[in-house]
């Protein structure tokens, strides 16, 4: 199946650690996303479907967290703006 977007990130804690990471597979004919993450605050690792939107979050579904995947426009942007 042709996919629509992929993603791997890593993940922030709340202090700024770079704890976790998260992969967002979205496959064209589906309309929900296969999310695998391992959640930088408690370190919790969970693979689940989700409906896709954009821009994508999802909460820890052991401790909350809120987990964002931002996308590439918008860390672009930022970027240059850095500079
Ligand atoms: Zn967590």
């Amino acid at each position: 199946m042709p996919i629509e977007y992929i993603t791997t990130r890593i993940l922030k804690n709340s202090l700024g650690q770079e704890k976790g990471r998260i992969r967002v597979l979205k496959l064209k004919e589906e309309p929900e996303a296969q999310v695998d993450y391992t959640c930088p605050e408690c370190l919790h690792t969970e693979s689940k479907k989700l409906i896709w939107k954009k821009p994508f979050s999802l909460r820890c579904s052991k401790c909350n967290y809120l987990i964002r995947v931002t996308n590439l426009r918008t860390e672009i942007k930022k970027k240059r703006k850095q500079r």
